[in-house]
């Protein structure tokens, strides 16, 4: 098979297992509508690469309006007749912990998958899948925490508000971390729910192994629905079809405009988890070591693809010169290469587009004037690889302070006091994250207090756990993935009257 000689002309340290090999032998990926693996009706795909190499390596069904309808109504039909909503919530614990176990099983084939379509190292495809499956181990207790209330009321009635699934929900999820849709759907499965899971087109394979797992585990057949394809007809699709409920959505904020507008007809509630510019802040009297290790990591991980990337790190002034040291000295070597090598410390981008993204901001980073202390290049001439680059002499309003790049690419901006530090923090249309470093504990508060943003880490940085909530403010978006908020978007309640006297 193409799809295979093309992995194994991959120098490669890591032998792939043999369940990987089984699964790509197939070369052709599918939906999952109803419990079936199938091709679009019109037959049409789409190729698959491996960004490492740039080679394709396998095509997958493109979802025309056909498809969307009939994973849909799939989603709908399992829902409507109770299938899994009215399984008792024990029973839809057991299933879902089921599922936690076959992820385990199965980690070295998502793993492997993330790899190849995705271009992630070993290291984090591990904490991706690990990822995926603590929400999974998170939401599996919740089927029998679900309640309603009883309020107060008139003394001729008794009132419940009953909380209940919405119905179909349609997840579409990016290609920065394909083996954690898991955390995409069990939120909505727990409430019991039924789900069209629609993943980037970019990195389709480890959906359709999460979907065939939760059949695997019992979740019955049509509760989850793989849809692939891309977003402007397969996102796009669930986002209009009057018989999608909710959708979940986490990706690129124009992507994230243009779905709130696709959805306003309908009145369709959506949740947003989208970009960020999140400023990594170290103060003078921070722990250098341990911040400049931080700093690194929160631009070089995955790339720089992770919505949470530090990649506005604000310095005070008389630590500057010392950290940025600190910083270049532990960027300097990284290794690039696949994920494959067991030595790569750092992969390639994700696809040919987001190289040329980053290439033309470093571009523009040198035009506007910021210097340029390391890397600034593409990475070799095969796959999609870029060096990790630090800017320094940044200005909150160049370009590259201002915008996603979604990349490895680090914009250095001193400041000399904590109310300049916030200033720049605050000054811009995102609000996703932010990290502090500090160790004077009433600064670390004053900072917390004072910063927008959905999450503000103190000294360390992109730490994540699933009963914690997670999502922006601002452009960054609205709604709560993780933690019991996230159940709220999932849930709707109904308010139930009977007359008593
Ligand atoms: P990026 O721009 O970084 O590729 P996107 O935000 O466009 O990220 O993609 C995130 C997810 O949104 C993917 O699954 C993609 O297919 C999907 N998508 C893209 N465009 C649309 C759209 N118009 N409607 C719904 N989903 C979309």
């Amino acid at each position: 098979m193409q799809s295979t000689e093309t992995l194994l002309e991959t120098p490669n340290d890591w032998a792939l297992s043999q369940a990987s090999r089984t699964f790509l032998a197939a070369g052709a990926f599918g939906h999952l509508i109803d419990g079936e693996t199938v091709g679009s009706v019109s037959g049409e795909t789409f190729p698959v690469y491996d960004p490492a190499t740039g080679r394709e390596f396998a095509r997958c069904a493109a979802a025309g309006r056909e498809d969307v309808d009939r994973a849909v109504r799939s989603a709908r039909q399992a829902f409507d007749d109770g299938r899994w909503r009215n399984l008792e919530p024990l029973e839809k614990e057991r299933r879902l912990r089921r599922l936690s176990g076959l992820i385990q099983d199965n980690r070295d084939l998502l793993m492997d998958l993330d790899v190849i379509d995705g271009g992630l190292v070993r290291a984090y495809s591990e904490f991706i899948v690990k990822f995926g499956q603590d929400a999974v181990d998170y939401y599996s207790g919740w089927p029998t925490k679900l309640h309603g209330s009883t309020p107060a009321c008139p003394p001729d009635v008794v009132v419940q508000e009953v909380r209940e699934p919405v119905g179909v929900v349609g997840v579409i999820t990016p290609w920065n971390g394909p083996s954690a849709a898991p955390a995409g759907i069990v939120p909505a499965l727990a409430c019991g729910n039924s789900v069209v899971l629609k993943p980037a087109e970019q990195t389709p394979l480890a959906a359709l192994v999460v979907g065939r797992l939760c059949l695997e585990a019992g979740i019955p057949a049509g509760v989850v629905n793989v849809l692939q394809g891309v977003g402007e007809v397969a996102g796009a699709g669930l986002v209009e079809h009057p018989m999608v409920d909710v959708i979940g959505f986490t990706g690129s904020g124009d992507t994230g405009r243009r779905i709130q507008a696709a959805a306003a007809p309908r009145l369709k509630r959506v949740g947003m988890e989208l970009g960020g510019k999140s400023p990594h802040i170290v103060f003078d009297d921070a722990d250098l070591e341990a911040a400049a290790t931080t700093v690194a990591g929160a631009v070089w991980g995955h790339s720089g693809q992770v919505c949470t990337a530090g990649s506005r790190v604000l310095v005070q002034r008389g630590i500057h010169d010392e950290l940025v040291a600190e910083v270049v000295a532990r960027s300097r070597d990284i290794r690039l290469g696949s994920g494959f090598k067991a030595d790569t410390q750092m992969g390639p981008l994700v696809s040919r587009e987001q190289l040329d993204r980053v290439c033309r901001y470093v571009a523009i980073g040198k035009a506007e004037g910021a210097e340029l202390v390391l890397g600034g290049e593409r990475h070799g001439q095969t796959g999609y690889f870029h060096q990790p680059t630090i800017f320094t002499g940044v200005h909150n309003d160049m370009t590259i302070a201002r915008d996603e790049i979604f990349g490895p690419v680090m914009a250095v901006i001193p400041f000399d006091t904590e109310e300049e530090a916030v200033a720049i923090a605050n000054d811009s249309e995102f609000g996703l994250a932010a990290g502090v470093w500090t160790r004077d504990l009433g600064r670390a508060h004053r900072m917390t207090q004072a910063i927008r943003a959905g999450t503000v880490w103190v000294n360390t940085y992109q730490r994540v756990y699933p009963s914690i909530p997670y999502g922006g403010v601002k452009q960054s978006g609205y709604g709560r993935n993780l933690g019991a908020p996230s159940l709220d978007h999932y849930t709707q309640t109904k308010t139930v009257w009977l007359k008593i006297r």
